[in-house]
């Protein structure tokens, strides 16, 4: 897996993350950016580091049952996510959510 950002251009694995100018990591699930400078939903070696994202609740490493490229259980749990399913996130809006989702280039 990579860990490629838009800002560096460069060419991606299977996993791609989206990075701001300042460094701080939006959730490639819900697109919410992390509160932590370098925040990372996994180690550089791929491993998950078992973090909730503060908006989505998803947990990285459990949620998406710790195996790469995660693509398949993000995308559902996206989806539940936007039909509001899922206990725990933040309450926002559908276009607050698609608004958000922007951010990782949805
Ligand atoms: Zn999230």
């Amino acid at each position: 897996m990579s860990f490629d950002s838009e800002n560096e251009g460069e060419d991606g694995g299977a996993v791609k993350f989206y990075i701001n100018s300042e460094g701080h990591c939006y959730c490639p699930v819900c697109g919410d950016l992390a509160r932590v400078k370098d925040w990372w939903p996994y180690s550089p070696e791929g491993y998950p580091l078992y973090d909730i994202c503060g908006c989505c609740n998803f947990q990285f490493g459990y949620d998406d049952g710790g195996e790469a490229p995660y693509e398949k259980s993000w995308e559902n749990y996206r989806e539940s996510w936007l039909a509001g399913k899922v206990s725990g996130a933040m309450k926002m809006t559908l276009s607050q959510k698609q608004e958000q989702l922007k951010h990782i280039g949805l």
